[in-house]
C-alpha cells in the first residue's frame, strides 16, 4: 500500500479526546450513526443513478451490513452506496465540516466536558463517536463509477490517521470497529438487534445481518441443523408513512435525533398528510434548542425532500419561509418527477403548494401551543422567537399571524412574564390609542428610562424590546388590530387631550427659551420643543418618526453600513423648574454665559439618558463640577 500519514486536524482532535475521555452514557448510538452514514451513502448513490446510469455498476440489492466477528473483535458496518475516493476520505474523515460543532469544541474546556459528558449530545458526533468503543477504526471504501481505486483509512485516535490504496472491488464502505476490551458486548447479536431496532428501524434501506439459526431436518425427522441466514433487522417503514397510532413518542423521538443530529428531544412533532392540490406527507419538528450553528451561513435548512419514499435531498430550502429555518423534518411528496434537479426546485409550482400548507400548520401549531401550553410556548418563543419575528418583515401575506405569535416584556409585568399584543390590547387603558413600545440593550435602564415618565403616571403599560432587530420589524408591523404601534423615544407623544392644552399654554411662555436653544444646538439637534412624555427629569432626546433608533443606528454602524446622519430632537420638560430658572435668567439678560452653559448641559445630559456620551466629556465634567463647587458657596 503507498500509505500516507496525516494529522487531524485541531478541532478533530479535541473532539476525538472528548469522545474517549467523557463518560457518555450512551455510547451505544455510535451504531446509529455509523448506520445512518451507509443509509445516507446509499440515498447519495441512488440519487446520483437517476441522471447517471452507469454509477449502479452490475448491480445488487442496496443494503447495509453488520458483521461481528468474535474471533477478531471487530464491528464491520458495510455498505454499497456511494463511497470514497482517496481525498474525499481525508476530506471527510479528517476534518469537521461544522462550523457550529468547531466553534463548540474551541469554547469547551476539557475539564467541563469530562464533568458533563451529556454536553457531548448538543452536537452531531457522527462517524468519530466510534471512538468510544474502539482502540482503532478502519475504512476501507472504493467510490461507486467505473474505474475508481479503493482507499484504506485507519487512525487509533492517537492524533494522527493514515491513508492509502485499497483493492476492494465493490463499490461502497466498510468501516471496521476494532472494540476496546470493556466494549465487545457490541459483538452480541441480541445487543445489535436491540440498537437498530432502538435507533434505526425505520431506515428504509434494509440493515442485514448473518444469523446462525437451528433449523429441523426435513429428512430426519427431531434432527438438527445450524445454517447461517441474512436476516434484516429493521421493519424499514418510512416513518412519516405510517399512521400517527402507529409510531411512540420515543420512535418519533428517535428519527428527530437521526435527521437533525441534536440529542434532545423535540419541543414538538408535527405529522401530517395532505390530500387535494399537492399530495405529501410531513414529518415535521420544533427543536427545543437553538442549534449552534444556525446563525452561521453554512446552516442548512430545511427539511429533508422525498419523492415517492426516494429521498432527493437532505434539506430542501425551498420548502419552507427562513424565518421557520428551525425546523427539521421530512416532506415526502407523490407528485413531483423522482429526477427534479435542484434548479428546477425554485420554480417549481408543487413546491410552492407545499411550501404554503406547511408554513400554514407550523403557523397554527405554533398559535395553538401559546393558546393551549403557555409555559412550553413561552420555552420555544426564548429560543426561537427572534428568528420568528424576522416573518413579520419578510412575510406580508401572513403578518397578522406572525404578530398573534410575539411574545413581550412589558414595565408593568414582573420580570420574567411576558405578554402577546392580544393581551396588551385587552389591557389598555379608558383614552389609550396605541400600543406603545421601547427598544433598548438592558431591562434596568429601560426600565428606569425617563421615556417612560408620562406612560408610568398613567398607568399604561409598555412593551420592552431587547432584540437589536425589534426597532426595525415594528416600525415595518406598524399597526396591531387598527391599533398603532408607537415607539415611546421617537414621534411626539401626546396622552391625552388635556395634555395638549397644557403643552398650548406652555408654549406660549417658553416660546423665545426654545428659539434660543434651537440655535445654540442648530448643528446638533433638528428641533428643540416641549416634551409630553417626561414628568420628573428635565430633557431628553427622542428619534423623529421615520428616523431609525440609536440602538438601531449602532447596531448597522457596528456592521459597517453607511448610517444616514440623523440628528435627533431635543424635548423640554415645562413643568421643570429648570426651565422656570432658565426663562427668568433669559428674561433678564438674553445672552447670559450661564444660560449659554446651562444649554450645553442639558443637552449633554439627554446624550447621557439616551445611553450615548457626551460629545467632550471633559468639558461636561468641568462644567458639572463648577456648578458643584459653586453650590457648595466655597
Ligand atoms: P456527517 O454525516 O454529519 O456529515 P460524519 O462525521 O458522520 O458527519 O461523516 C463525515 C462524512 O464522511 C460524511 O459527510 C460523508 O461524506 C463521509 N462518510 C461517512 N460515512 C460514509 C459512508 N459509509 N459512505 C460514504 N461516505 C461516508
Amino acid at each position: 500500500m503507498t500509505g500516507q500519514n496525516l494529522e487531524f486536524k485541531t478541532e478533530v482532535r479535541q473532539l476525538l479526546d472528548l469522545m474517549i475521555h467523557s463518560l457518555y452514557s450512551h455510547k451505544e448510538i455510535f451504531l446509529r450513526e455509523l448506520v445512518s452514514n451507509a443509509s445516507d451513502a446509499i440515498d447519495k448513490l441512488r440519487y446520483e443513478s437517476l441522471t447517471n446510469s452507469g454509477i449502479m455498476e452490475n448491480d445488487t440489492e442496496l443494503k447495509i451490513k453488520i458483521t461481528a466477528d468474535k474471533t477478531a473483535g471487530t464491528l464491520t458496518v458495510s455498505d454499497n452506496g456511494i463511497g470514497m475516493t482517496k481525498d474525499e476520505a481525508i476530506q471527510a474523515l479528517g476534518t469537521i465540516a461544522h462550523s457550529g460543532t468547531k466553534e463548540f469544541l474551541a469554547g469547551l474546556q476539557s475539564k467541563d466536558a469530562k464533568d458533563n459528558p451529556e454536553l457531548i449530545g448538543q452536537f452531531g458526533v457522527g462517524f468519530y463517536s466510534s471512538f468510544m468503543v474502539a482502540d482503532k477504526v478502519t475504512v476501507i471504501s472504493r467510490k461507486a463509477g467505473p474505474g475508481n481505486q479503493g482507499v484504506k483509512w485507519e487512525s487509533a485516535a492517537d492524533g494522527f490517521f493514515s491513508v492509502g490504496d485499497d483493492e476492494r472491488q465493490e463499490r461502497g464502505t466498510a468501516v471496521i470497529i476494532h472494540l476496546k476490551e470493556d466494549d465487545k458486548k457490541y459483538l452480541d447479536e441480541w445487543e445489535i438487534r436491540d440498537i437498530i431496532r432502538k435507533y434505526s428501524d425505520y431506515i428504509e434501506h434494509p440493515v442485514v445481518m448473518d444469523v446462525e439459526r437451528e433449523k429441523e431436518s426435513e429428512l430426519k425427522k427431531g434432527e438438527k441443523y445450524k445454517v447461517r441466514e441474512e436476516e434484516t433487522l429493521n421493519s424499514r417503514k418510512a416513518i412519516w408513512l405510517k399512521d400517527k397510532s402507529e409510531v411512540t413518542d420515543d420512535e418519533f423521538n428517535e428519527f428527530y435525533k437521526h435527521i437533525s443530529h441534536d440529542f434532545t428531544n423535540p419541543a414538538k412533532v408535527i405529522h401530517f398528510r395532505a390530500e387535494g392540490t399537492s399530495e405529501f406527507a410531513a414529518l415535521l419538528y420544533i427543536p427545543s434548542k437553538v442549534p449552534m450553528d444556525i446563525f452561521y451561513k453554512e446552516f442548512k435548512i430545511g427539511p429533508a425532500l422525498y419523492v415517492r419514499r426516494v429521498q432527493i435531498m437532505n434539506h430542501c430550502e425551498q420548502l419552507i419561509p427562513p424565518y421557520l429555518r428551525f425546523i427539521q423534518g421530512v416532506v415526502d411528496s407523490s407528485d413531483l418527477p423522482l429526477n427534479i434537479s435542484r434548479e428546477m426546485l425554485q420554480a417549481n409550482r408543487q413546491i410552492g403548494i407545499i411550501n404554503k400548507n406547511i408554513t400554514k400548520k407550523i403557523l397554527d401549531t405554533l398559535s395553538d401551543m401559546k393558546q393551549n401550553e403557555p409555559d412550553k410556548y413561552l420555552e420555544f418563543y426564548k429560543e426561537f422567537g427572534r428568528i420568528l419575528k424576522e416573518g413579520l418583515h419578510y412575510d406580508f401575506s401572513r403578518r397578522d399571524k406572525i404578530a398573534d405569535l410575539l411574545m413581550f416584556r412589558s414595565i408593568n409585568k414582573p420580570s420574567g412574564a411576558h405578554i402577546s399584543l392580544q393581551e396588551y390590547a385587552d389591557g389598555m387603558k379608558e383614552g389609550q390609542e396605541d400600543i406603545y413600545y421601547i427598544t433598548g440593550t438592558s431591562l434596568i435602564t429601560i426600565k428606569n428610562s425617563p421615556y417612560l415618565e408620562a406612560f408610568k403616571e398613567k398607568g399604561y403599560d409598555v412593551l420592552i424590546m431587547l432584540d437589536e432587530i425589534d426597532d426595525f420589524i415594528m416600525s415595518g408591523l406598524h399597526e396591531y388590530k387598527g391599533k398603532k404601534l408607537k415607539s415611546v423615544i421617537k414621534g411626539e407623544i401626546a396622552l391625552d387631550k388635556s395634555d395638549k392644552a397644557d403643552k398650548e399654554k406652555s408654549k406660549k411662555i417658553y416660546e423665545k427659551l426654545l428659539e434660543l436653544i434651537k440655535y445654540q444646538l442648530k448643528d446638533e439637534v433638528k428641533d428643540v420643543r416641549l416634551s409630553g412624555r417626561l414628568k420628573d427629569t428635565a430633557c431628553c432626546l427622542v428619534t423623529d418618526e421615520g428616523d431609525i433608533d440609536p440602538q438601531m443606528e449602532k447596531l448597522l454602524k457596528a456592521m459597517g453600513q453607511a448610517v444616514p446622519d440623523s440628528k435627533r430632537i431635543l424635548e423640554i420638560n415645562p413643568a421643570h423648574p429648570l426651565f422656570e430658572a432658565m426663562n427668568s435668567i433669559f428674561e433678564k439678560e438674553q445672552k447670559s454665559v450661564v444660560l449659554e452653559e446651562y444649554i450645553k448641559l442639558i443637552y449633554d445630559q439627554a446624550l447621557i439618558l439616551e445611553g450615548s456620551k457626551p460629545k467632550d466629556p471633559a468639558s461636561f465634567a468641568s462644567a458639572v463640577t463648577r456648578l458643584m463647587v459653586k453650590n457648595a458657596g466655597t
